[in-house]
């Protein structure tokens, strides 16, 4: 970390390093120059807070954000944030005259999507920018192959009477396997022949997020969307650390034992006793719990870092609390406990909780809870 957090000032708090989204940023978007760079700031900037990693992610030289949803940008665009915007993902009863009036580019999954947009468009006197998504193979939105072309086809006639203006042609991949991920850049370059025939001249293509921008540069096309790299957390479970990408995980979940006790062999602990003492050992309960984000499922598997060493969390996660053995370490109520962090320090990664809970780093950081204090280090 660039900066160390001190003490934690709760007794439990995410402590969200600004410097290391803006590292994170400008090493990404050196990586992936000439491609230009957006920061996917949706779901809260990833539980790390949307409007202070915004404006960090630009600092670092990010040319876009991207928010899933329309009242996430509106969101921004309402901080003072005036970077160009894109939204995805709609509410099929969204009204997107508010965003077109705060020039937040949309995506389109269908043509009745496109016709919503120019009616939207029309009533506030303005052109909406959109950026038309085709599904190339994950099957979630975007426009299906079978609409593509009169979908293109409405959208380049909107365009020539002037009522629409298609700055963006995306996609987005299932990272399934290489295999797949070339079938899928096969079948966004027959997309993007299909609207040029169509009379369509899209100056931003886009289709890789983290994952492929980093390892597939021919799906870097004019921009990249990236959300899991710029929080320091890597994008493909295999065992890749953040260190191993060049990225410094930006999230620190912390908080400082509330009780220790001293415990004999045999002891149960925590509910159903689903752990029970080996021989006599030093249990410190730590104030962060399932309510927290802390997943329940990496009950007596995940590891803390407490008075200088990884120690095991013991019994079953609850709703507002765990349990740590700290064996016959001399931990005191007050000490600092890091969940994850930056492993450089010796504290567990967000990567770490993920396989102990058989989920991904992405769940592990979007999930901490509101009750979590955000606290920002790293300066602005
Ligand atoms: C969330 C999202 C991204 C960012 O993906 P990462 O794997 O976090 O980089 C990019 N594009 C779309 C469409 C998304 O929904």
């Amino acid at each position: 970390m660039s900066e160390t957090p001190g003490a934690p000032r709760s007794f439990r708090e995410a402590v969200v390093d600004l410097a290391a989204i803006r590292a994170n940023v400008a090493a990404l978007a050196a990586h992936v120059a000439p491609a230009l760079s957006m920061a996917v700031v949706k779901a809260d900037a990833y539980g790390h807070g949307a409007v202070p990693v915004a404006r960090a992610a630009l600092d670092g030289g990010a040319d876009w954000l991207g928010a899933a949803d329309v009242d996430e940008a509106i969101a921004l665009r309402d901080a003072g944030i005036t970077a160009p915007l894109l939204a995805w993902l709609h509410d099929p009863g969204a009204g997107f005259a508010p965003a077109i009036e705060r020039d937040i580019d949309l995506g389109v999954s269908s043509l009745e999507q496109l016709h919503e947009i120019v009616r939207a468009a029309a009533s506030v006197d303005r052109i909406a920018a959109v950026h038309l998504k085709i599904d190339t193979g994950l099957s979630r939105n975007g426009v299906a192959p079978s609409n593509w072309e009169r979908v293109v086809g409405a959208a380049a006639e909107l365009e020539r009477h002037g009522r629409l203006r298609v700055r963006g042609v995306f996609s987005h991949l299932a990272n399934a396997s290489p295999a797949e991920d070339a079938a899928q850049l096969a079948a966004f370059e027959r997309a993007l022949d299909a609207a040029s025939a169509a009379g369509l001249t899209p100056e931003l293509r886009h289709l890789a997020s983290t994952a492929a921008a980093l390892r597939l540069p021919e799906a870097r096309f004019d921009l990249v969307r990236l959300g899991i790299g710029i929080y320091g957390v890597p994008p493909y479970g295999d065992g890749t650390t953040a260190a191993d990408l060049g990225l410094v995980p930006a999230m620190t979940l912390r908080g400082r034992v509330v009780a220790v006790r001293r415990i004999e062999a045999g002891t149960g602990a925590s509910y159903g006793h689903a752990w029970r003492a080996e021989h006599a050992t030093t249990l410190a309960l730590v104030p962060l719990g399932y309510a927290d984000g802390v997943p329940r499922q990496a009950s007596n598997r995940a590891e803390v870092w407490l008075a200088g060493a990884r120690r095991p969390v013991v019994g079953r996660i609850a709703m507002d609390q765990f349990l740590v053995d700290v064996g016959d370490a001399p931990v005191a109520v007050g000490d600092e406990v890091v969940l994850f962090g930056d492993p450089s320090s010796g504290a567990p990664s967000a990567d770490d909780w993920a396989d102990a809970a058989d989920t991904i780093g992405y769940e592990i950081v979007t999930r901490i809870g509101a009750r979590v204090p955000r606290r920002y280090v790293g300066g602005a």
